[in-house]
């Protein structure tokens, strides 16, 4: 780690934190209500390790080995990691207990493998549905009209914890675009929140191209990258 690297990732993050707490003033929201969820995939442990010194805590991975092995290197640190990748079921068994929070949800099958995996572990797994809101493609999350059948078959796992919803829109460079999609992701979590009777506390939207308008319409979590790392290697 040179001096240079180091005080890079320590200015881009100041210079993130900033842009954050005067999008939340500009909401009329309290900035520590947004928490920066700092994405580390494709980066290695040292970069994560100076963030870390900079004061950051919370770190989100979408790779379960990659994830994994900076997880152990830096297994000393007080760190938070969250995995925000698409998960197959079949590897979701090393992600339970792993990750204080699994963002990414969309399958039944899939919440029952981390709930099983959770109860094995004696934890409950704290975990988002993933909400394709805008994107032909299936693998971004699952379609609003199928949210209810997912969360009321979640809501009876007792080793999973739904927190609350995320989503990833595909043009996140185009933030004027994107804005309703956060908007209808807050809609969603509010309709939900009423006919179940639950709190879904957590929004999970808004990446490096789109978060000042996420926290503009009500993202408690912002998962952002290449803003603070640079491009991925
Ligand atoms: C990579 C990734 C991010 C971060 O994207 P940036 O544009 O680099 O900020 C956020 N969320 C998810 C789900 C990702 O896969």
């Amino acid at each position: 780690m040179t001096t240079d690297r180091e005080r890079i990732l320590a200015d881009n993050l100041a210079a993130v934190r900033e842009d954050i707490a005067a999008a939340a003033r500009a909401a009329g929201r309290d900035p520590a209500d947004v928490r920066l969820v700092a994405v580390s995939k494709h980066h290695p442990a040292e970069d994560v390790a100076a963030l870390h010194r900079a004061g950051q805590r919370v770190f989100g991975e979408n790779y379960v080995q990659e994830a994994c092995a900076k997880q152990d290197a830096l297994a000393d640190l007080d760190l938070e990691w969250h995995f925000i990748g698409g998960l197959q079921s079949n590897k979701a068994k090393f992600v339970a207990g792993r990750f204080a929070v699994v963002h990414s949800v969309d399958s039944i099958k899939l919440a029952r493998v981390l709930h099983k995996k959770a109860g094995e572990l004696n934890t409950v797994q704290r975990a988002m549905l993933q909400v394709n809101l805008c994107c032909e493609d299936q693998k971004c999350g699952i379609l609003e009209e199928d949210v209810d059948a997912l969360l009321e078959e979640a809501l009876a796992l007792d080793h999973l914890r739904i927190v609350g919803l995320m989503t990833m829109p595909w043009f996140c460079d185009q933030p004027e675009r994107v804005r309703p999609v956060f908007s209808r992701l807050r809609e969603l979590r509010d309709g939900l929140e009423r006919r179940f009777g639950v709190r879904l506390p957590e929004l999970s939207m808004g990446m490096t191209g789109d978060f000042v308008q996420a926290v503009l319409e009500g993202a408690t979590l912002v998962r952002i990258g290449t803003r603070i790392f640079g491009p991925r290697l």
